[in-house]
């Protein structure tokens, strides 16, 4: 999942939120390669710039139909690399949700990502992953930096208008995107490879 609008009109969002998008789009084209035992939503969400509106209106409504979301995986701000490192990623995960944070440190090494992985449980989040943890989900969020650095400036284009694609580092939104993907597609558990049949 990933929001797809930006702040306002004069404010390009590369970062905030295409990088997050992008990840997205990135995954579904991924999977669609491979079946898995639970289905998987790509989302994108609109209005999280005003309220989490997209996601709170999607989780409530999941809610309501009794739907078994095993773990909602969002990603916000994912290319600009805040504390100067490309390698380091980070993952804020409700307060039940340690077991994903454990999950993703596992993968790290599973897959040998080599990541620098930072995070904290039940932390500051601002975004729509907060949605699915207020409506009872597993829900983790990942991005470049806290939502505090972001917050307080360390990412210097956030909600301007210099937020274009040339400030994002690829080799960050590419990590970040991988461990979206690793959290996905292992809570889906993969059956199969379709891409022989292509
Ligand atoms: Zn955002």
């Amino acid at each position: 999942m990933a929001h797809f609008d930006s702040v306002n009109p004069s404010v390009p969002g590369a970062n905030d939120n295409a990088s997050g998008v992008a990840a997205v789009l990135e995954a579904a084209r991924i999977c669609s390669r491979y079946t898995f035992a639970y289905t998987i939503r790509f989302l994108a969400v609109g209005a999280e710039e005003i309220g989490l509106v997209g996601s709170y209106h999607y989780a409530q409504d999941a809610k309501a139909k009794g739907r078994n979301i095993v773990v909602a995986v969002n990603g916000d701000m994912l290319g600009y690399p805040i504390v100067g490192d490309i390698n380091r990623i980070y993952i804020s995960a409700g307060s039940k949700c340690a077991a994903f944070m454990d999950s993703a440190l596992v993968y790290n090494r599973r897959y040998n990502l080599n990541f620098l992985v930072d995070g904290q449980i039940g932390g500051l989040g601002g975004s729509d992953h907060e949605s699915f943890i207020e409506a009872g989900y597993p829900a983790v969020d990942i991005s470049e930096g806290t939502a505090f650095e972001i917050w307080n400036g360390m990412d210097p284009y956030y909600h301007s208008s210099f937020d274009t694609s040339d400030k994002l580092n690829a080799d960050l939104l590419r990590h970040c995107a991988q461990m979206m993907l690793a959290i996905t597609t292992e809570m889906a558990r993969p059956l199969a490879s379709l891409a022989g049949s292509r």
